[in-house]
């Protein structure tokens, strides 16, 4: 059973609506995805009601992507199975989105002191709910050509240090490894291969994560070999991905393409 157990939508900042992920899921014969927004779940209602109307036998895992600062790195949690419906969720999500919504004005505001003319109108209409991520800054600078793509505007003006910059308010690692476990949930380290101070991983390890995602599409061989065999060392569940956000990559979409057969994760299997 072939799972992309990470995917994005408009409701974070991926580009697809919930129902285009479940269209574009079942076309390229998933068995299921988990639908993993950073930060909410407030996608997932709809994506379980269209896929319960299609009837077409694709499953969906409610997920969430929380990203955490550890070490001066930027270090992403993966929840599963959790309660996606819990108001303490919902409580801390609000809370996420509205100091996600002030950084989103002071890093237009540094962006427009050094001769960035960009609004807050111009990112807030690309973003849902008023969850603004850099990606929907990243947008407005790319289509008011300041820059030629999504990855120049990070690099000159988005990334940590750079002069748009401005750091996220969010719960540590520890925290936010609990507040997946309280929610009923599996913890798992997104895309360990991209941190550059590997003893992150060991830090989450001691801290009970549950897993670690080997399988990601910026992942190169050496990291997935590596990745596997701290799994093994660990007893930690191997999860894979795709990270969607529903961009064109050589001219394909990411989704689908990177994956993992849950019939190997037992306590996922177990719960589905
Ligand atoms: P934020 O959650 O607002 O800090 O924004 C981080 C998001 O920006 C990540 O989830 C990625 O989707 C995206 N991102 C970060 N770095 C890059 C990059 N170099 N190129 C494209 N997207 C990026
Ligand atoms: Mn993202
Ligand atoms: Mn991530
Ligand atoms: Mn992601």
């Amino acid at each position: 059973m072939i799972f992309d157990l990470h995917v994005h939508t408009n409701y974070s900042d991926g580009l697809f609506t919930p129902k285009e992920v479940i269209d574009l899921a079942i076309k390229k014969n998933l068995d299921g995805i988990a639908i993993t927004d950073h930060d909410t779940v407030d996608g997932i209602e709809t994506a379980i009601k269209y896929n319960n109307s299609l009837n077409k036998g694709l499953y969906i895992i409610p997920g969430i992507e929380f990203g955490c600062i550890h070490l001066n790195e930027e270090v992403h949690i993966l929840g599963y199975f959790i309660d996606y419906k819990s108001r303490e969720l919902a409580n801390l999500s609000n809370k996420l989105k509205e100091s996600r919504l002030n950084r989103g004005l002071k890093m237009i505001n540094k962006l427009n002191h050094i001769g960035i003319k960009i609004k807050k109108e111009e990112v807030k209409s690309l973003a849902n709910e008023n969850l603004i991520s850099r990606s929907h800054i990243a947008r407005v600078l790319v289509q008011k050509g300041y820059v030629k793509s999504i990855e120049e505007a990070f690099n000159l003006y988005l990334n940590r240090g750079q002069p748009g910059y401005v750091e996220k308010v969010a719960p540590n690692v520890k925290m936010t490894i609990n507040i997946i476990h309280n929610l009923g949930g599996i913890a798992v380290l997104a895309h360990p291969g991209l941190l550059k101070n590997k003893t992150i991983i060991k830090y989450c390890i001691n801290n009970n994560i549950d897993g670690i995602e080997a399988i990601h599409w910026k992942h190169k061989p050496e990291d997935i070999r590596y990745l596997l065999n701290i799994a093994e060392k660990n007893n930690l569940i191997i999860t894979g991905g795709s990270d969607c956000h529903g961009r064109l990559i050589n001219g394909d979409y990411l989704l689908g393409k990177y994956y993992i057969n849950i019939n190997n994760i037992p306590i996922m299997k177990g719960r589905i």
